[in-house]
């Protein structure tokens, strides 16, 4: 059965979409530890991160990469990255840009609103 991220890559689910590429994927995380909380996820669906092939890991450091600087620039602010890994068992990034707010593992509640105005400045 396709994976939670593998159904919003293909549409089926919906998503805050930041970026896409061929063989990457990122949106806004539901449960953000903070504003702009963006997950960054490979195509192929891999459980685990370093099961994916080198050309598939590659890709997705070098979306990481550019997302992440990308994240900078628009916000102004020094981004943290996270690989957990135990809850969707589809390999991913998080990318979180830091606040004086952020406390590990603390989400935020978000309004539908409050995530389409951050999709809308960070998406490119
Ligand atoms: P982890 O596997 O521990 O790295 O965490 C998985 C992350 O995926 C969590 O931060 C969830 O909030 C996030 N997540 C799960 N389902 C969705 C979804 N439908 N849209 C956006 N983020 C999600």
């Amino acid at each position: 059965m396709a994976s939670i991220f593998t159904k919003i890559i293909e549409g089926e689910i919906p998503s805050y979409k930041i970026y896409e590429d061929d063989k990457t994927y990122a949106f806004l995380d539901i449960n953000p530890e903070t504003k702009g909380h963006t997950l960054v996820v490979p195509k192929v669906e891999v459980d685990k991160i370093y099961e994916l092939s080198d050309e598939d890991w590659g890709a997705l450091w070098a979306s990481v990469k550019k997302i992440a600087a990308h994240i900078e620039e628009v916000t102004g602010r020094r981004v943290i990255m996270k690989v957990i890994g135990t809850d969707v068992p589809h390999a991913h990034v998080h990318l979180m840009p830091l606040d004086e707010t952020w406390e590990y593992g603390r989400t935020l509640k978000l309004r539908d609103e409050e995530f389409e105005e951050i999709r809308d400045k960070l998406a490119f």
